[in-house]
């Protein structure tokens, strides 16, 4: 196994484990479970500003609503059929757990009446998907069969399509930079084969799509009939510290899964109309933008990232009191600390924090008891030699 796997760091993090039993699912451990959450959070915060409405829709949806919205005949062999045994063995199954978001969304959306003047009305969800992946196809975290997607829909007027696509393509790379990703590459992608819609909804769909692209000054490849079954899509590819290219977040434009669901709203002049909808992902899958992010960093993540932020090394056990004043004011800031309080060897602890990637490790033994001071190792530079708490505080703050 070669080094920057990502299965391997995640192994020397702890950060999670995978089933033997049931191919293409992870067990997040608390430090796993912490990263994933961390990305949501930060993710969350930037939706909120922009004005989404974050749902939960329901992890089982029935059959009905998959073949009137297109995807049971576009995704068949890799629903996860459900029900309980007698139903399976009557082959009367009627739901499956939900492969994708949107017919959920679509169902919340028509819940309500809706005006032209709510539009757009944005609606973002965490959304866990399941799909039935070859279990020859699942590898770590870049392929599972249960997946959470930063998945959100936009659902718009028609002159509205442009500068939601505009605040879309800054949103997602603003967020890539965020993480060290400079280099991204974007993909346009045409009507496939398999469609649903109109000629002249494909039509109007790509020529959105280009428009945007081009006021937004962004060069792209394009992909004749490599779209959604339901419209046409920007890819985002981001470049990692290997050189490899992985598609993460995707924008698809569609005219047509409204029309199918019977998504309204009441226009100006009172007659009934669909809006356009916009699916989009800027993560497009968090387990596997993990697995991309921890390979392009060798699990050295950063600061504001990391599951342990500063590990404090008692020298001895009589040091333990004088760790912990420090771990509750580090705690105080609202920064995440642990201390390593096994009866190891300096050396072996130090060396531990190093295999863990964790940024910053503080030791204290007798000398800096003395001189009210902590000796600071840094993951980036080693040993920085003695610090007074308050000027470390400050200076980690800065980041
Ligand atoms: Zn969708």
């Amino acid at each position: 196994m070669q080094e920057a796997d990502h299965k391997e760091i995640g192994r020397k993090l702890k950060l999670f484990s995978f089933s033997k039993k049931v191919p293409g699912t992870c067990y997040w451990w608390p430090k796993g479970a912490l990263l994933f959450d961390l990305i949501v959070s930060d993710l969350k915060k930037e939706l909120k500003e922009q004005g989404y409405l974050d749902l939960k829709t329901a992890p089982i949806i029935d059959l009905d609503t998959l073949k009137a919205s297109g995807h049971y005949d576009n995704f068949r062999e890799k629903l996860f059929f459900t029900g309980n045994e007698n139903e399976i063995k009557k082959n009367k199954v009627n739901w499956c757990l939900k492969p994708m978001s949107c017919p959920g969304s679509v169902k919340i959306f028509n819940e309500e009446m809706r005006s032209y003047r709510d539009l757009p009305i944005k609606f973002s969800e965490m959304g866990t998907v399941f799909r039935y992946e070859q279990p020859g196809e699942v590898n770590g975290l870049l392929r599972t069969r249960v997946i959470t997607q930063d998945d959100a829909h936009i659902y718009c007027l028609t002159d509205q399509i442009e500068p939601e696509l505009l605040k879309l393509i800054d949103f997602v790379q603003k967020t890539y930079k965020r993480y060290g990703f400079d280099e991204i590459r974007v993909e346009l992608s045409t009507r496939p084969e398999k469609s649903i819609g109109s000629d002249e909804q494909w039509q109007k769909a790509e020529a959105g799509l280009v428009k945007a692209l081009e006021d937004a000054g962004i060069k792209y490849k394009e992909n004749k009939g490599e779209g959604a079954f339901y419209g046409p899509k920007i890819d985002f590819h981001i470049k990692d510290s290997m050189g490899r290219s992985w598609q993460m977040g995707t924008i698809q434009l569609d005219f047509a899964t409204a029309e199918r669901l019977d998504a309204n709203y009441i226009d100006k002049d009172g007659s009934k109309k669909h809006p356009v909808m916009i699916h989009r992902a800027i993560l497009g899958s968090i387990e596997r933008f993990i697995a991309v992010l921890l390979e392009h960093t060798a699990g050295a993540l950063p600061f504001w990232l990391s599951p342990v932020q500063i590990s404090i090394l008692p020298i001895a056990s009589r040091h333990l009191k004088y760790a912990q004043k420090i771990r509750d004011r580090i705690k105080d800031k609202e920064f995440r600390c642990e201390i390593d309080e096994r009866d190891e060897t300096l050396e072996k602890k130090i060396r531990d924090a190093e295999i863990q990637k964790i940024p910053y490790v503080l030791v204290v033994g007798d000398r800096e008891i003395k001189a009210k001071k902590v000796a600071l190792r840094s993951r980036e530079k080693g040993d920085e030699g003695e610090i007074a708490l308050e000027s470390f505080l400050t200076a980690i703050s800065r980041m």
